[in-house]
């Protein structure tokens, strides 16, 4: 997806993937910067881990406490710092800039494939992991009227009520299954990954019948048990892959500093994870 994109932007960069352990996540950070890496990406768990080395938060990182994209950025002497794209020599000064492009992402892939706003609406939420908890807040922060958390461990969905409680206090939120209908049911648990996984959400509390529309956050594979039955029970349906476009499409926006060729990637995308 993303050296697709790049390509298309006509940068003769490239997008590389490195499995890095946590613990050595601090020396991988100080290496890309005096590499003069462009900018990376983070995926669990260095998202959290990420926060306290990188110099500089963007409000979107310190908003929900991780960081998904850095952007790496120099100066020369006293000038304000700039983008690495925007020299031609390594500049002599390199500082790192975190930022979180996730939240946006799960909102507007919901908004663009499901039609859901989020003012006003009634959602549950299933799993409270990283990607459940950014999900709460950023939904609890759009000002939905009703905010179901349902999570295995049930102390981590108390943990995000708590905190969405304290931030937005306008939102309903409750622990456990609506007994009324839903405009979204959005899971956010790794159930559906493999194909023996059970259903995300207790049946005997819960039916899709009540709700309008499902979202899985998991991609592959492309039609989880979720939104099998969904789609059975007459739910408009959506899988993660728009969420991991547009993650992705915005971290390039940082790093290239205009627009990302969104059809270019998605076409990647799709080509790329189902072969
Ligand atoms: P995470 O922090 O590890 O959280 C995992 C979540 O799944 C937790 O709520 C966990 O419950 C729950 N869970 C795991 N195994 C379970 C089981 N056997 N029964 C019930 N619940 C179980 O992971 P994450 O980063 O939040 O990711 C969550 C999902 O979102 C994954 O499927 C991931 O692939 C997907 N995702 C998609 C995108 C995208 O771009 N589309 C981006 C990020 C994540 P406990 O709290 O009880 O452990």
């Amino acid at each position: 997806m993303q050296n697709a994109g790049l390509a298309a932007l006509g940068l003769n960069w490239r997008y590389l993937a490195f499995d890095v352990r946590p613990e050595e996540l601090r020396v991988a950070l100080a290496g890309a910067k005096v590499m003069n890496f462009i900018g990376l990406n983070l995926t669990v768990p260095h998202k959290v881990l990420a926060v306290p080395l990188v110099d500089v938060l963007d409000e979107s990182a310190r908003t929900w406490g991780a960081v998904n994209t850095i952007r790496f950025e120099g100066r020369e002497g006293d000038e304000g710092w700039r983008p690495l794209r925007e020299f031609d020599a390594p500049p002599r000064q390199i500082r790192s800039h975190g930022f979180n492009t996730d939240a946006e992402a799960i909102t507007q892939a919901v908004r663009e494939e499901l039609g859901v706003q989020f003012a006003g609406a009634r959602i549950l939420l299933l799993g409270a992991g990283g990607a459940g908890r950014t999900a709460a807040l950023k939904i609890a922060s759009l000002r939905s009227a009703e905010l179901y958390l349902v999570n295995r461990t049930p102390s981590k969905a108390e943990s995000v009520a708590a905190e969405i409680r304290e931030r937005f206090s306008t939102v309903r939120v409750a622990l456990g299954y609506p007994t009324s209908e839903v405009d979204l049911v959005l899971n956010a648990t790794s159930l559906g990954l493999r194909a023996e996984d059970a259903l995300p959400f207790d049946e005997r509390q819960f039916s899709l019948g009540q709700a309008a529309a499902a979202y899985d956050m998991i991609y592959r594979p492309a039609e989880t048990p979720l939104l099998q039955k969904a789609k059975a029970a007459g739910c408009r349906t959506a899988n993660g892959l728009g969420m991991l476009l547009h993650q992705g499409a915005r971290a390039l926006e940082l790093w290239a500093g205009g627009p990302a060729p969104l059809d270019v990637m998605r076409e990647a995308l799709e080509k790329n994870v189902y072969v």
